[in-house]
């Protein structure tokens, strides 16, 4: 067996983080490929070291003295240096930094310090051996990510290695140039990295004991998910539910690798595992309920629409001249809604309107705008009778008005609008019904 281990920034903090890590990774000899993040917040109202080293070089790029920030990163090394009693001095790698900071060097060169360094710190603590990831994590001319490219070099690379620390979040364009994912990017890397060894297991190693069937900050203590698909995860993912990176599937999906999200604050725990498929039945109908507020809908009116070919390409058409992308199109005969994000529209409501009139000529349009979209999302509602059923009496019972259904043909995710001001009543209702009353 081989596993690969991301460690998220709250997991390596400061150095008592750092010696959970130890812990967890000397506790298993299949943890053999590191990922570290950046350290993260050591206390609530902490900042992240990503995020100093974005003020920091800002203030160089405007030619600013940066000298006071930079030593308060600094700090947060040597902090975890002494912490773990490490023989390492990062003297010369502050000066190489600084001295790109004044040389301008990017933005993106300027965050990947945090998990450079942290890969360094890591890598001497366990005794592995550290891999750039600008050596082996490759962008094109474009920014795009390189993935044939990457999973080559990166094989080769790791393939004589018994064991290695490759930091999160970064890679480099051809011409040595750093470039960073978006924001949390260390899950793709781990990711990557986990395809690349082709590892039996990429472990996640966060501050939280698993995936949650719901929001933590609408639901008290809601229940973990065991299991869940690479399919389901996407779909709750799409609609805020915020575990690993949306981009970090795609790498171990291409391999069937399963991704195990797990707590360094309590390793016992088993997590949730995120699979391609699984006979496991799921614990209760439904996996998750993830939802955002504010959106758009834009009813258009026709009469006989149902037999004119072509309308709804028309209608969505004037949607696309402007540059705004829908999310459902719920129709019924002779209408049909477009939804869309409220703050993206907004702005652009009265040219997609004359748009609309322009181009498919509707009897009427109508807007209604602060609305919410849920989605309950499960695998296992295909094979189970009433769902939709269960879920619109309990909104009925908790005086929810249903503005919208929509149905995905693979049975895997019903979404409901509602009005903003009823986004938690409804799935506070939602979630009783399917997994409060059914334990
Ligand atoms: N350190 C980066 C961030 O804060 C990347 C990561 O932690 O995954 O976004």
């Amino acid at each position: 067996m081989r596993k690969v281990v991301k460690f998220g920034g709250s997991s390596l903090a400061n150095a008592d983080q750092f010696k959970k890590v130890g812990d967890i990774i000397h506790a298993d000899e299949e943890r053999k490929f590191v990922v570290p993040s950046a350290p993260g917040k050591r206390y609530a109202d902490d900042t992240k070291v990503t995020d100093m080293l974005y003020e920091c070089y800002d203030l160089a790029e405007e030619g600013g003295d940066f000298g006071k920030q930079l030593k308060a990163i600094k700090e947060r090394y040597q902090e975890i240096i002494d912490g773990l009693a490490l023989k390492i001095s990062m003297e010369e790698e502050f000066k190489t930094i600084e001295k790109n900071f004044k040389n301008k060097a990017g933005r993106d060169y300027a965050a990947s310090r945090g998990e450079y360094l942290n890969g360094i710190i890591m890598a001497a603590y366990l005794g592995f051996e550290f891999i750039d990831a600008a050596t082996v994590i490759l962008f094109d001319e474009k920014g795009e990510y390189d993935a044939q490219k990457t999973n080559e070099l990166m094989r080769e690379r790791l393939a004589s290695l018994e064991a290695a620390v490759i930091p999160g979040f970064y890679g480099a364009r051809a011409d040595g140039t750093v470039k960073t994912f978006s924001r949390g990017g260390s899950d793709i890397t781990g990711s990557i990295v986990a395809r690349a060894v082709k590892a039996d297991v990429y472990e996640n190693w966060t501050d939280v004991s698993g995936v949650l069937v719901a929001d933590p900050r609408i639901i008290y203590k809601p229940e973990t998910i065991e299991t869940i698909t690479y399919r389901e995860l996407r779909e709750l993912a799409y609609m805020g539910f915020n575990v690993l990176h949306e981009d970090a599937i795609f790498p171990v999906r291409s391999e069937g690798i399963p991704i195990n999200i797990r707590n360094t604050n309590d390793p016992q725990a088993e997590g949730t595992w995120i699979v391609e498929s699984t006979c496991q039945k799921p614990k209760y109908v439904i996996t998750g309920i993830a939802g955002k507020r504010g959106f758009c809908a834009v009813n258009i009116e026709k009469d006989l629409m149902n037999s004119e070919i072509g309308f709804g390409r028309k209608v969505l058409q004037a949607f696309e001249e402007n540059g705004i992308s829908f999310e459902h199109v719920p129709s019924g005969i002779d209408t049909m809604t477009v939804f869309v994000h409220q703050d993206e529209f907004m702005h652009k409501e009265q040219k997609v309107v004359s748009g609309i009139h322009r181009i498919a000529d509707p009897d009427a349009i109508d807007i209604e705008a602060d609305l919410a979209l849920i989605a309950v999302v499960g695998r296992g509602m295909k094979s189970t009778r009433g769902t939709a059923g269960r879920i619109f009496s309990a909104l009925a019972h908790a005086n929810v008005n249903v503005k919208m259904i929509d149905q995905g043909s693979s049975e895997l995710n019903i979404i409901i609008g509602v009005a903003n001001a009823d986004f938690e009543t409804a799935i506070k209702a939602i979630y009783d019904i399917f997994v409060l009353y059914q334990l």
